[in-house]
């Protein structure tokens, strides 16, 4: 079925492009199945007006946690809220999640206990009812796999692929806090492994420390949208990076997209750590992680309904097909943009 002769490691390869080989061969067949594989969510139909939304992301200890630093109860909660931020970026509401898990048998009931407190806060926060999974043992490191559902009104769901030229961009909170909250995680880690009578250090960091080991998902903006009775005309999560979603929605829209670096949204405390840390604090918003905002576009028309939302921000707009993905700089030049995102193979 594949025609793959040549021995390739997955490393050359990447996530997206891997997804994408794998995928190549998949034929839907029933009627309901309105979206399947590309974008964060599968789409089913579920009654007349209704839609179904069905996503799984898993977490792999030592690719997407440490638990050197992670408490295990902000792991069960972030493990819980990457899923229903995928939920949210169809402009869906979640309902219902499934939780599997392997885990070493070396690890104690309490331990597991206070996964779950995580988890079930995280259900509890946001009414969404655990109804299943599976439970194996692992022999290398713990892996959460969590397979969230929601629902929509069939005039309300958002794919990635249907933005248009001239929507505006917004993109909602800030970006790259979690990717400096989790440079200094690693700073004291280091610290701690080569002394461990320092104690770590995270004073005036507690912002961005929190938005990397507990983020939220933005299921408020999903519920203003409605009540604004705004309904974008794409949208994604940034879980990868700004600037890979972008490219995403550029891709599968088949438009390009013009965003200005004065307009990212980047928090003071975010700002600050970068430039201690010598990293441009733009870079950390358009290449870091974990963010768990939304990236969405909307007409123009609409933009009177969210101008005056302080957790939205307009970046940018949308150009016509055969344009690049650009960044204007503060020094008004056009910058390509590219992906870095997470690569975690
Ligand atoms: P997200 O970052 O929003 O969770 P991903 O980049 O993980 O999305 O996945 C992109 C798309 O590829 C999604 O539609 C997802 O369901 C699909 N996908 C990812 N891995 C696989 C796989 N191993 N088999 C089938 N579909 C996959
Ligand atoms: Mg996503």
């Amino acid at each position: 079925m594949f025609d793959n002769p040549t021995h390739t490691t997955l490393d050359k390869m990447g996530e997206f492009a891997l997804i994408d080989h794998i995928t190549k061969h998949v034929k839907l067949t029933h009627a309901n199945t309105v979206k399947g594989i590309g974008d964060d969510a599968a789409v089913l139909l579920k009654s007349v007006d209704t839609l179904q939304v069905i996503t799984t992301d898993m977490l792999v200890e030592g690719v997407h946690f440490d638990l050197m630093y992670t408490p295990l109860k902000h792991l069960g909660y972030k493990a819980v809220i990457v899923n229903l931020s995928d939920i949210c970026a169809m402009n869906a509401v979640p309902r219902q999640i499934t939780v599997s898990i392997a885990v070493s048998s070396k690890y104690t009931l309490e331990a597991i206990e206070e996964l779950y407190s995580g988890i079930l806060a995280a259900c509890n926060i946001y009414k969404v009812d655990l109804v299943g999974g599976d439970t194996t043992s692992s022999k290398s490191g713990l892996v959460i796999s969590i397979t969230a559902i929601g629902e929509t009104n069939i005039n309300n769901i958002t794919y990635r692929h249907t933005a248009n030229e001239n929507d505006l961009i917004c993109v909602t909170g800030d970006l790259g806090a979690a990717y400096m909250g989790l440079q200094v995680l690693e700073r004291e880690k280091q610290v701690f492994l080569e002394n461990p009578d320092v104690q770590p250090d995270i004073e005036g960091h507690d912002y961005i420390v929190e938005r990397q080991l507990k983020p939220e998902a933005r299921i408020d903006i999903i519920a203003q949208l409605l009540k604004e009775q705004v309904v974008p005309t794409s949208m994604i999560d940034i879980s990868d990076g700004l600037a890979s979603e972008l490219l995403h929605i550029c891709k599968a829209s088949n438009l390009g997209c013009n965003i200005y670096e004065s307009k990212i949204p980047i928090d003071s405390v975010t700002f600050q750590t970068a430039l201690d840390f010598n990293i441009i604090p733009q870079v950390c918003a358009m290449n870091g992680g974990e963010d768990y905002e939304l990236l969405f576009t909307i007409k123009q028309e609409d933009f009177e309904k969210i101008k005056d939302k302080d957790s939205i921000t307009v970046i940018g707009h949308m150009t016509a097909q055969g344009n690049s993905a650009n960044m204007i700089t503060n020094a008004n030049t056009v910058l390509p943009i590219e992906a870095q995102g997470w690569k975690h193979f």
